[in-house]
């Protein structure tokens, strides 16, 4: 017999259980596209508490829908590795390109992320930062449906020792400090926007801009090239990856100091 009352239970107390553990993270990512999932899967294996808060339903970013929503990625030669190391099947199309599903891409991102320890709260919306004695020190959160409602309920905190901003295009977190808690460390002073398609360069820049722009908050994936000011690049996904691992170097080498 199925007691309702025992899986409302279950659900309720393993998910505050879990939740409890993150209020005080070693690393916390606000977007689960590659870029947040990748650098979610190298700190998670160097044995870092990490927490991803996604706000979709869905975590993985533009990822899922390849190019156009022809679920197929392109990555180069520099960047295969990352996928091949996590059992993406990728086939060699010449001239240094590879094909892979996106799905395939997205589903084992995931899944080796949350192998490795990293734990994904979806539906939860970072809107703010914990900003303490001159340094971002964590999120604040909220529900998506209560962002979704347009209810006035106030969010909640969680702290971290590095928090990374992974929302992609929009750059959500370093626009909240830009414009709450005071300029961010990049030449422009702020945030400098995306530059329009080029391919060459913005794959290039994506891994260079990954930095921390801020005590305590760094930006990785799109979101390095829309604060400094690089090209976007479509759907070729490698510097993203490429990114996602540099930012978790930077950590790694910033907590072990
Ligand atoms: C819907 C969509 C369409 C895209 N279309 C294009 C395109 O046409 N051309 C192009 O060059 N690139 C496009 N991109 C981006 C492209 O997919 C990127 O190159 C790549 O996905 C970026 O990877 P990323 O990990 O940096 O960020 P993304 O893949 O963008 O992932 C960011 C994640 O952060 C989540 N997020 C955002 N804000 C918050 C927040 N405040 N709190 C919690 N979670 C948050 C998002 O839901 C998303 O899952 C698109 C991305 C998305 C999400």
């Amino acid at each position: 017999m199925i007691d309702d009352i025992k899986v409302t239970r279950h659900i309720t107390e393993r998910y505050f259980k879990e939740f409890s553990k993150h209020t005080e993270n070693d690393v916390a990512i606000a977007g689960a596209g590659p870029a947040g999932l990748v650098a979610s899967r190298y700190l998670a294996e160097k044995g870092y508490n990490v927490a991803i808060f996604e706000r979709k339903l869905s975590p993985g970013g533009g990822m899922w829908g390849g190019g156009m929503g022809y679920p197929v990625v392109v990555v180069q030669e520099e960047s295969v590795q990352e996928l091949k190391k996590i059992g993406v099947k990728t086939t060699d199309v010449g001239d240094g390109y590879y094909t892979a599903d996106s799905i395939e891409c997205v589903s084992k991102l995931l899944s080796a992320a949350i192998d490795a320890g990293a734990r994904l709260f979806n539906l939860v919306t970072v809107e703010d930062v914990l900003y303490e004695y001159d340094k971002v020190n964590g999120f604040v959160i909220n529900s998506s449906a209560i962002e979704v409602a347009g209810l006035h309920v106030d969010p909640i905190t969680i702290r971290a020792k590095a928090c990374i901003d992974a929302t992609g295009h929009d750059a959500e977190v370093c626009n909240i400090v830009n414009r709450k808690v005071g300029s961010l460390e990049t030449d422009s002073g702020g945030i400098a926007g995306e530059k329009s398609m080029c391919a060459e360069i913005g794959e290039k820049t994506v891994v260079e801009n990954t930095q921390e722009v801020f005590p305590g908050l760094w930006i990785t994936g799109m979101c390095a090239n829309a604060v400094i000011g690089a090209p976007r690049m479509g759907p070729i996904f490698g510097g993203m990856l490429l990114s996602g691992k540099r930012v978790a170097e930077l950590i790694d080498k910033k907590l072990s100091e």
